[in-house]
């Protein structure tokens, strides 16, 4: 099913959608992003998403051109034009860019006169139901989360490489995702998620000065954990705690909570996605259903049975 794509307000398939070589999102990578995910076709958490959007632009120095509502609105009319498709997915993967612009080759940000913003509409594409269901392994990177002093984690950045070169590393091992350790040798975060371990009932996850993204689903499960009668804690994680782990699972927007049972060659708990991580993962989803009843609570309570 053909991708939707709505570049400054042009809404086109792919092969239609052009942007400049001339973008400093090209050029240098200058830009912030966003992915949203739907649950009965309404954008999950949007508001969520949005702030954090306008906080990355802030720590690049960029103003972001739209309000809320206007975002809101352009992501709306993008979906539209996917849903009218034949055959549509009523659940579709939302990514919002906002880069610098077009503008000479310079650093200089006044070379650029307004920011590109381009909004990419495709199929909900989740992991198979395996993955939930008997858990991944992930692979502990040599490349480390970026210092925060560099290009700070906390900026949702359309400069990637840090974390595709740690995709890499895994994916060679034939690892569902890389886990990342920061300048102090402390576990930081996934490539693309979240990481959370459990240790005698009680859940860890590293805190924001660990150097990580404050992932949107991060913060929901700390906020689901009390009615699922979880303790989670934020304190600094290293490798032994990885290890020793009775339990682990990744968090992301687009996943949701994914349970690890290996890490590197060694095996997590009893190597079965674990009795936390399922009471967790269930109270997510009972949220979901309530967050988005009247928009199709249905869908969001059966999507990924
Ligand atoms: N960390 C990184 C580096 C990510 O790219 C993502 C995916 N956006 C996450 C964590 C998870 O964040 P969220 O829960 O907001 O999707």
């Amino acid at each position: 099913m053909p991708v939707i794509i709505n570049v400054n307000g042009r809404i086109t398939g792919e092969a239609e959608a052009a942007v400049s070589p001339l973008d400093h999102g090209f050029l240098y990578g200058e830009g912030v992003y966003e992915v949203v995910r739907t649950y009965g076709r309404s954008p999950f958490l949007f508001d969520r998403h949005m702030e954090r959007l306008r906080g990355s632009a802030g720590r690049i120095a960029m103003a972001l051109p739209f309000d809320h509502g206007e975002f809101e609105r352009c992501v709306r009319e993008t979906c539209d034009a996917f849903w009218a498709q034949p055959d549509a997915s009523d659940e579709v993967y939302i990514r919002i860019l906002v880069t610098r612009g077009v503008g000479d080759i310079s650093y200089n940000p006044a070379a650029c006169h307004s920011p590109t913003v381009v909004i990419i509409v495709k199929p909900l594409q989740l992991p198979p139901p395996e993955v939930y269901e008997a858990g991944v392994r992930v692979a502990i990177a040599g490349i480390i989360r970026n210092h925060p002093g560099s290009v700070s984690p906390r900026i949702k950045s359309n400069n990637l490489l840090n974390n595709a070169l740690a995709a890499q590393e895994a994916y060679r091992l034939g690892a569902f995702e890389a886990i990342m350790r920061n300048y102090r040798n402390e576990i930081s975060e996934g490539s693309i998620s979240n990481v959370f371990v459990v240790k005698d009932g009680a859940v860890t996850t590293p805190p924001l000065d660990a150097g990580l993204l404050a992932g949107i689903t991060r913060a929901f499960v700390l906020e689901v954990a009390p009615a699922a009668g979880v303790t989670i804690r934020e304190n600094v994680l290293q490798d032994a705690d990885l290890f020793g782990a009775d339990e682990c699972f990744l968090t992301s927007s687009t996943q949701e909570i994914i349970p690890v049972v290996r890490v590197d060659d060694a095996t997590i708990g009893n190597g079965r996605p674990g009795p936390v991580t399922k009471r967790l993962h269930a109270e997510y989803r009972r949220r979901v259903a309530e967050l988005t009843r009247g928009w199709g609570a249905a869908a969001a309570g059966t999507v990924l049975e």
